[in-house]
């Protein structure tokens, strides 16, 4: 199996793999005061300090079960006094979209900007929407389904104008590049960074205000009470550590993989989104009468998707693609690609190989 789905979820690194395995064993639970309770809390707060070094100064971090829940935290916890609107982007995930529409249905005003054929949101149109009622406003760093980078510090220093706050979904860029200046809130989590599953956090800046989801026992600050889990935290945490050590090696290893990729697959495929403002280890094609989801069942020994693993079973072309002016034909005819830190060239050149010439073939069938 050749794995190219990195946008959905990363292999757990080796070091972090290691680094979670006592904490199977040591089992105590961190909010005890005893000994054993210390040491789990101890292991946690390193863990912290590990993520606060990809981060920006000046905030507080708060460990969730993922990044869906620390975008719904911050959407639904953070106030700005009495204003109703939150200003997003259409091509946002689910996580955000679905918050927000959950929030218009108690009494919020949601604008949903355009992006264009790039993928990118208009600061003009961010400024248009931006006014003294708006609450937040949410956009995110690199779109997960065709790899694009927002406009982020420019976003927040708009937001921030008539006194708005900023959230930044930073899922796809934390750890492999530096988060923007500006953002109050930052969502993360571990396993797109070779950590694991379930675990996340939401970055707020110092004085905000927030209001809990979840209630119980007042654990992270009485902002999401429930016990910790010391091996996810540990987990996140060298993750984090790993990536900010290896951030340029990956980088480059990134880019490299990204040109082999573009040379193997040929002519015939036009990239979705900007080519220059986006992370290379997202490579999201289309080809004119393709079919992708036959290609993915063609191809059983290769994995890679569509679009967005969330949106995958619904059948529905993707709202990304539509929203960049993409038919449904042309939708269905583009395929997603993810590579980074553990793919080697020689297996993704034979991948993309194997998917051209699995191309030109439907072509000819076709023809
Ligand atoms: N935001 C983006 C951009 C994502 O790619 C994902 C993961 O698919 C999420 C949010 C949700 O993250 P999690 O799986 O930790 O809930």
């Amino acid at each position: 199996m050749i794995y190219l789905d990195y946008q959905a979820t990363t292999p757990l690194a080796p070091e972090v793999k290691a680094g979670m395995a006592p904490w199977l064993d040591h089992f105590a639970n961190p909010h005890s005061p005893n000994r054993w309770g210390r040491e789990a809390t101890a292991a946690i707060e390193v863990a912290r300090g590990q993520l606060a070094s990809c981060l920006p100064s000046g905030g507080r971090i708060v460990f969730t079960s993922g990044a869906t829940e620390a975008i719904n935290l911050a959407l639904k916890g953070a106030w700005v006094g009495d204003r109703r609107k939150i200003v997003t982007v259409v091509t946002e995930h689910a996580a955000v979209l679905d918050s927000c529409e959950w929030l218009e249905r108690h009494g919020y005003e949601v604008i949903r900007l355009p992006v264009g054929r790039d993928g990118l949101v208009a600061l003009d149109d961010v400024s248009a929407a931006v006014d003294g009622d708006t609450a937040l406003v949410a956009v995110m760093l690199v779109n997960n389904e065709i790899g694009v980078i927002q406009p982020i510090a420019e976003i927040a220093a708009i937001a921030h104008a008539p006194g708005a706050l900023m959230l930044c979904d930073a899922v796809q860029g934390f750890g492999r590049m530096a988060i923007p200046d500006g953002p109050d809130l930052i969502a993360a989590c571990a396993h797109k960074i070779h950590g694991p599953k379930m675990i996340g956090a939401l970055w707020a800046r110092d004085g905000l205000a927030l209001e809990p989801l979840v209630h119980g026992g007042g654990q992270e600050q009485g902002l999401r009470s429930g016990t910790l889990s010391p091996m996810l935290c540990v987990g996140f945490g060298a993750a984090a550590a790993l990536a900010a050590r290896r951030r340029e090696e990956d980088a480059g290893h990134v880019t490299n993989l990204w040109e082999a990729a573009l040379a193997a697959l040929g002519p015939g495929w036009t990239i979705n989104g900007s080519t220059e403002q986006r992370y290379r280890g997202n490579l999201n094609l289309c080809r004119a009468g393709l079919d992708g989801a036959r290609l993915i069942s063609e191809l059983r020994d290769l994995a890679f998707s569509l679009g967005s693993a969330c949106a995958s079973g619904s059948g529905r072309p993707s709202h990304v693609l539509r929203a960049i002016g993409l038919s449904d034909a042309e939708a269905r005819s583009s395929i997603r690609l993810g590579f980074g830190r553990y793919t080697s060239e020689a297996e993704l050149v034979d991948a993309c190989r194997r998917i051209a010439s699995a191309a030109e073939a439907q072509g000819r069938f076709a023809a």
